[in-house]
């Protein structure tokens, strides 16, 4: 029996897993089609708070996987689901501190995104972007402590890029904490509401689903947090006693041996 036979739904991490930057891994496509043409339903996840769905629905099409925006949590439209959740009222007001993506994200669900000129807000958001300013940490800061609840996609500090780390939504987010006086509540990977929101767009039972991740910290605590099997997909041969996966494997074409 292969490993994958015991897992009907699989929550798959996309950077190291499956690509790494522009790279897609070796045979990684192949092994997620194969878990496809097997019956298999698979949700992509990445804590990326900018990009909309569509753009990951892309850069996998171009490695020859089948998939489409539904098949694809990313942070930001985990967060969305998070506040549509919890909202006492359907039109709740939120403030974003983050990418357009990010607003649409948060508007599809039915919220009244606001800008810095509103009064006040039900929920401040959260996502790292480029174009973070002085005036949205202001209002940011200005509504939560007039009681708008801190909701943030992530609190990963930095990113990698070529030249070095960039700072990530855990860095703007910490300006809003200390500004506002208030720790957020997290969505992303490795607090347990992104897996929540992958396994009920699943109809599968939670005992059948399992993420696949190479970031210990990040997708196998989110994955044990959310009450998940965890598969580790890492060919770094140092100890792994410390190690709380499940499994470990070193490439995601071992889900099918
Ligand atoms: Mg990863």
């Amino acid at each position: 029996m292969a490993l994958c036979d015991l897992f009907d739904g699989f929550l798959i991490d996309l950077d190291g897993v499956v690509y790494v930057g522009d790279e897609p891994l070796p045979g990684a496509a192949d092994a997620i089609t194969e878990l496809q043409h097997n019956g298999k339903h698979v949700r992509f996840l990445t804590n990326d708070p900018v990009s909309p769905r569509g753009h990951y629905v892309a850069q996998l099409r171009s490695m020859g996987i089948t998939t489409q925006d539904d098949d694809v949590v990313t942070a930001g439209w985990a967060t969305a689901r998070f506040i549509e959740e919890r909202a006492e009222a359907p039109s709740m007001r939120v403030f974003v501190v983050g990418s357009v993506a990010l607003k649409h994200e948060v508007a599809s669900v039915g919220a009244v995104v606001v800008d810095d000129s509103a009064t006040d807000a039900d929920i401040v958001v959260v996502g790292g972007h480029r174009g973070f300013d002085y005036a949205e940490l202001l209002a940011a800061s200005r509504f939560v402590r007039q009681g708008a609840d801190l909701v943030a996609t992530g609190r990963d500090a930095t990113f990698p890029m070529p030249g070095g780390p960039w700072p990530a939504t855990g860095s703007v987010l910490a300006a809003v904490e200390v500004a506002s006086g208030v720790t957020a509540e997290v969505v992303g990977k490795p607090e347990r509401h992104m897996f929540s929101s992958a396994c009920a767009s699943l109809s599968v039972p939670k005992t059948r689903i399992v993420v696949v991740g190479d970031t210990p910290g990040s997708d196998i605590e989110g994955g044990r947090r959310a009450g998940l099997a965890t598969v580790l997909v890492t060919d770094d041969p140092a100890p792994r006693d410390s190690i709380a996966a499940d499994f470990i494997i070193p490439a995601l074409t071992d889900l099918l041996v």
